[in-house]
């Protein structure tokens, strides 16, 4: 950890500054656990100011537990021991969804202050430092799309029966999405785009990119809002990847590119390269082909995951790339006319908010820079949607399909030593056990109970 420096004392004044005029009464640290829940403790404002230099003591079990709140077994992660929930200062807020509350997001650290080695945002941390080794600052957005409901009789229904992109459907949801918006943007968040999508009370709001680390906290920020607002319209926001069996599923397309230092060239885009692609980019994208049977245990993450990644749903179900293909598992936008060299980047449609976004966006990194490291070539790209293919020309173009299973995702997982060496043995070991626990859990129940358990977690 940074030794606490004057700029950092200054901060926190400004921060016990800011709380105190927005009338705060708390303030949370949070954090996104292994099983991509944001948990917490919030500190009153007494001891706001010791607290942003000392942090919160968390039990070590926490890591370990899973959206069920069961204890994995994992060695050394039971009811002795301590770690730190450490603010990063940059990223406290105002939660202006909430008139007396703050927020601050957290590094977990040890009680000398070292990186906590089964943290997720210290592991996304690393690997963007293992991309700028590579001389590459990677930037992202995270692209949820998120359900409205009632929650009626002990059961949850769609907001409204709209079609995709229809103003009905923005009529019927008007209210959240205008208080939403605003209150993204009061904690700095540019939104982009707006528009009910195809399932039933579907929402898609998409937020600009940022350096892979804000980028990730972002999309913690983002899930409190939705939840806080939609929460005050007395509804219940999903963002369970199939909320529903027979509505469409909640992606989470992950976005991104590989800059220079300063932000100012894409090292992604060359004119004239393949698709406008840099040989950097092919073989980033070729890396995370190669680790995705097992990435998806990181990007899909819940056993709920494995509903939405179904053929023809356009949430993608094989291997494959391509360019505008939106069957595809990466898909290459086209990229804007005039902006090309800005806006060329790589989406992952295989990735939903079940996942912790540090831990997701991390084993992307790993994976392409693996790519980059061994030269690796992409395959063919596929022009169609890989399900109107037959067996023989998936195989030629090795578009297996992806896990149909979390169990199936985690034995990859359990296989990938790119992966796993990414992660440290601490963050894979308890990641793996808290997945493990729930996958035996939730084959003990019916799917009743894994829609309910899914559904309000995330
Ligand atoms: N809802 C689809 C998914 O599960 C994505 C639809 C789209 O935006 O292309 O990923
Ligand atoms: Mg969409």
């Amino acid at each position: 950890m940074d030794i606490p420096s004057e700029s950092d004392r200054a901060l926190r004044d400004e921060i016990v500054e800011r709380a105190r005029t927005a009338g705060l009464r708390l303030v949370r640290f949070l954090y996104c656990d292994n099983d991509g829940l944001i948990r917490g403790k919030a500190t009153g404002m007494s001891s706001l100011a010791r607290r942003l230099e000392t942090g919160i003591g968390l039990t070590v079990a926490m890591q370990a537990f899973s959206l069920l709140d069961q204890l994995a077994p994992v060695e050394g992660m039971g009811p002795v021991g301590e770690i730190r929930l450490v603010p990063d200062l940059k990223t406290f807020v105002v939660a202006p969804y909430s008139v007396v509350t703050g927020v601050v997001l957290v590094d977990m650290t040890t009680l000398e202050g070292a990186p906590y080695p089964a943290d997720g945002r210290g592991f996304l941390r690393r690997m963007v430092g293992r991309a700028r080794d590579a001389d590459m600052e990677i930037v992202a957005a995270f692209e949820p799309e998120w359900s409205l409901a009632r929650s009626e009789a002990g059961s949850y229904v769609p907001l409204d029966e709209s079609n995709c992109f229809s103003t009905s459907g923005m009529v019927a949801a008007a209210g959240v999405i205008d208080e939403l918006v605003a209150a993204l943007e009061a904690q700095g968040m540019a939104v982009e785009q707006y528009y009910p999508e195809l399932g039933w009370g579907q929402q898609e709001l998409s937020i600009g990119r940022a350096p892979a680390l804000r980028a990730a906290d972002n999309h913690l920020l983002y899930r409190e809002t939705v939840r806080d607002v939609a929460a005050r319209h007395g509804l219940v926001a999903s963002f369970a990847p199939k909320p529903w069996p027979d509505q469409a599923g909640n992606g989470c397309h992950l976005h991104w590119s590989g800059w220079n230092r300063d932000l100012t060239v894409n090292r992604f885009h060359e004119a004239g390269g393949p698709y406008g692609l840099s040989e950097a980019a092919r073989q980033f994208i070729a890396g995370v082909l190669d680790h995705l049977p097992a990435l998806v245990a990181l990007t899909c993450a819940s056993v709920n995951s494995y509903r939405r990644l179904q053929p023809q749903t356009w949430a993608s179900a094989y291997r494959t790339w391509g360019f505008d293909n939106r069957e595809a598992a990466l898909r290459v936008p086209s990229p804007l006319r005039g902006l090309e060299a800005e806006s060329t980047n790589v989406e992952l449609k295989a990735s939903d908010s079940s996942a912790n976004p540090y831990l997701a966006l991390g084993g992307v990194i790993a994976a392409g820079l693996d790519g980059i490291e061994r030269g690796l070539d992409l395959p063919r790209p596929v022009a169609v949607d890989p399900a109107s293919l037959s067996e023989k020309e998936r195989e030629e173009l090795g578009a297996v399909r992806l896990p149909t299973s979390l169990g199936e995702a985690i034995d990859n997982l359990e296989r990938d030593a790119v992966l796993l060496d990414a992660l440290g043995d601490r963050l894979a070991a308890s990641y793996l056990a808290v997945k493990r626990s729930n996958i035996a859990a939730f084959a003990a129940h019916d799917e009743a109970f894994e829609f309910a358990q899914h559904f309000s977690k995330f």
